[in-house]
């Protein structure tokens, strides 16, 4: 845990009692703070004041004494409207700030020299922040991952020199920290996501903006216009831009050509590392968070082997695109967290020759806007509600089974894949729906994959214990 002890002695308020929100309040009575924290909900209130947390309703305690409030990422700030606690903050005037910024404030008061790499962007992160990790931890770091990924940051190991820190940041969290400085700070990609919680997507974009215009060096992935506007603007501020791009040529910044990825600069030109052959890191998406993973190593010190070393070796997150098994030329991929079409395309765009495993819970719109990955489908294997709905959208373009059970699909779809003939077939369970029909969340249905393929005979598995948090 780390103590937070730049509040220590003032008096400061919580509000969430959630995971991190829980994992705050205990951090800051560590510190010595003097907190009075609360919940909604009765049970999260209940369990704090048994853990020794003092706990006490909001609407009751004097706010004009307060040093700060803290809340937690998923309550409301600004969007669709500010939580009452929000209210009542700014009428007293206390500042609201959430747990990256009471961590940043910990690492400069006790080792502003600890190297700290924060990602966000709205797609990517949970990858890249665990690429990052493991690069680090691969090459004998000391190192700690957290935030949005599923640590709460305030349960990590304390900072200290030499100690790296790399943390996923959600905009909420980017929201509540008005202070964020990391070594090197990334943003991957700018698309509309979350505009219920943020309104338009100029302060959805302004708010991600703020993680790399505090950062020492400014990783930005420049394919988008909003990211590719934001990485001028910080450079004629005098920051320190690295851009990264997927799909074009850079003359100074890191791109990807095919599966290599280029570091240039006015000076030279050189091939950093070549993706070709990483099961974990297929598809030009992968080669953007891979990017953006080497200029954040590299801005801390990272070298180029040691880096080519971490990406070999990179097992993946569970649920992403993940390679699970092998029999022979057939591989088998979980890519289980991809709960509508277009989180489905980047894992049907890495393979020619698919064996597809889709349906569930359908969602609007189906998988209309894949029709142009069609051709990459050698056979559908159908399961749950949507499956009815896909075979019409499929029609006479992809042959088809309706296989109703995730069970049935995996065997259906091994026997059929061992008899082709392609040098790499690939079984995928991509479902492009929720799972909530058929199982409790993606988690549990891409476990259940897994152990559906385990079962198969002759498969080699290729994974062991489970591999990120979120
Ligand atoms: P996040 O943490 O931002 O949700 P993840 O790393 O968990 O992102 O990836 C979730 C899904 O998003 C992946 O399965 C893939 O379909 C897609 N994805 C990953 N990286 C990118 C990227 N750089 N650009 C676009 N889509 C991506």
């Amino acid at each position: 845990m780390i103590p937070v002890t730049t509040l220590k002695g003032k008096k400061v308020a919580l509000f969430g009692l959630g995971g991190s929100g829980f994992a705050t309040a205990r951090a800051l009575v560590a510190g010595g703070a003097e907190v009075t924290a609360w919940d909604d909900n009765p049970d999260s209130v209940g369990k704090a004041a048994a853990e020794g947390i003092p706990v006490a309703d909001l609407r009751g305690i004097d706010w004009s004494g307060l040093s700060a409030f803290v809340l937690a990422p998923g309550v409301p700030l600004t969007h669709p409207r500010p939580h009452w606690t929000v209210d009542l903050a700014h009428a007293a005037g206390v500042e609201i700030i959430g747990d990256v910024e009471l961590f940043v404030r910990e690492r400069r008061a006790h080792a502003p020299d600890c190297p700290f790499i924060a990602i966000t962007g709205t797609n990517g992160k949970s990858t890249t922040t665990a690429l990052i990790a493991h690069i680090l931890q691969s090459s004998g770091r000391d190192t700690q991952l957290g935030g949005n990924i599923g640590t709460a940051i305030l349960t990590l190991e304390p900072p200290k020199t030499e100690r790296y820190f790399v943390v996923e940041c959600s905009s909420y969290q980017i929201d509540l920290a008005p202070t964020l400085d990391p070594s090197a700070g990334i943003l991957l990609n700018l698309t509309p996501d979350h505009l219920d919680r943020h309104g338009t997507m100029q302060h959805y974009a302004d708010i991600k903006e703020r993680l790399v215009a505090g950062s020492g060096v400014a990783v930005v992935g420049v394919d988008d216009s909003y990211s590719a506007v934001i990485a001028d603007r910080i450079e004629r501020a005098g920051g320190k831009v690295v851009r990264i791009s997927r799909r074009h040529e850079l003359i100074d910044g890191l791109y990807a050509k095919g599966s290599r990825i280029i570091q240039a600069s006015t000076c030279a030109i050189a091939e950093i590392a070549d993706l070709d052959g990483i099961q974990t890191l297929r598809g030009s998406h992968n080669a953007q968070n891979a990017a953006a993973a080497i200029a954040a190593c590299l801005a801390v010190g990272v070298s180029g082997e040691e880096i080519r070393a971490g990406l070999k070796s990179f097992p993946g997150l569970k649920h992403r695109m993940q390679p699970v098994g092998r029999r022979g030329r057939v591989v088998f991929v979980n890519d289980s967290k991809a709960t509508n079409a277009d989180a489905a395309a980047p894992a049907l765009s890495s393979y020619d020759h698919i064996y597809w495993i889709a349906g569930g819970l359908p969602k609007e719109g189906g998988i209309t806007t894949l029709a142009p990955l069609f051709p990459r489908i050698a056979k559908a294997y159908l399961i749950g509600e949507a499956a009815p709905a896909f075979a019409a959208t499929l029609g006479e373009q992809v042959p088809y089974e309706i296989s109703g059970t995730l069970e049935r699909a995996v065997a259906h779809a091994a026997a059929e894949a061992e008899k082709d003939g392609h040098e790499t077939v690939a079984v995928m369970l991509s479902p492009a729906c929720a799972s909530f029909d058929q199982y409790k969340n993606f988690e549990v249905r891409g476990d259940a994959f897994v152990s559906h393929v385990a079962a198969i005979e002759g498969v080699t598995m290729l994974i062991g214990s489970a591999t990120g948090g979120k």
